[in-house]
């Protein structure tokens, strides 16, 4: 009887470890992601999943009218390289110049853009975002410029680095001038750092250590961290 107890919940337990595995591959049939709508608690799980169908990726940019176009491939040599990244040209909100982002982590950027940070300058700042400046994407690297160590995500074109913004009034935001502002600059990177939360693996910030006290660091990796 305990022997049959035993085999019954094993089943059930299959069953729904089957299922959800069946869902994470489908998500993008089932409620394919939206650029254009707000992220929700499924948001997340969309992005991973993009990571494994790069031409479904593409759809999702084209969908959400975003001035991308894919990117030349860079052969992976050594752990740097790409072969699944776009080129945003970054219209109507600039990024100091074309970025190139492997899809997925283009497509959270997008939605960081606009779901959160132009809310968010409205809220704040009482104006929009014209710039979103950054310091870089591609880089042949390890973690922290290190000599030894594990390859950065900027060595895959899987990550951004963003030191402020431009606004729309002639003002701007920096991270490194205006992160321990008490003011309406200071709750503005606040709440556009937590927002980037939900979208990518990791999001560094000056609360982080003393690397990032200039830029907020994004990238679309395993290691997920928010600080
Ligand atoms: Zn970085």
């Amino acid at each position: 009887m305990q022997r049959l107890r035993a085999t019954v919940w094993a089943i059930i337990i299959l069953g729904l470890l089957g299922a959800a595995a069946w869902l994470i591959m489908n998500i993008e049939r089932l409620r394919p992601l939206d650029l254009k709508a707000p992220p929700d608690f499924l948001t997340g799980l969309h992005l991973q999943r993009l990571k494994m169908d790069a031409p479904r990726c593409l759809a999702v940019l084209d969908e959400g009218n975003v001035d991308a176009q894919p990117a030349t491939s860079r052969t992976m040599q050594n752990g740097c390289g790409y072969d699944d990244a776009v080129v945003l040209r970054g219209d109507p909100v600039g990024y100091g110049g074309a970025v190139t982002l492997r899809c997925p982590a283009a497509a959270a950027l997008v939605m960081w853009q606009r779901h959160v940070v132009a809310p968010a300058a409205r809220q704040h700042l009482g104006t929009e975002v014209t710039t979103i400046r950054q310091l870089g994407t591609y880089s042949c690297r390890n973690i922290n410029n290190r000599e030894t160590g594990r390859r950065s995500q900027h060595a895959t074109a899987n990550a951004i680095d963003i030191a402020g913004f431009a606004l729309a009034n002639g003002d701007s935001v920096s991270l490194l001038r205006d992160w321990d502002d008490t003011g309406a600059k200071g709750r503005f990177l606040r709440a556009v750092r937590d927002g980037a939360c939900p979208l990518f693996g990791a999001v560094l910030s000056p609360d982080y250590n003393a690397l990032h006290a200039d830029h907020f660091h994004f990238d679309m990796g395993l290691y997920s961290v928010c600080r």
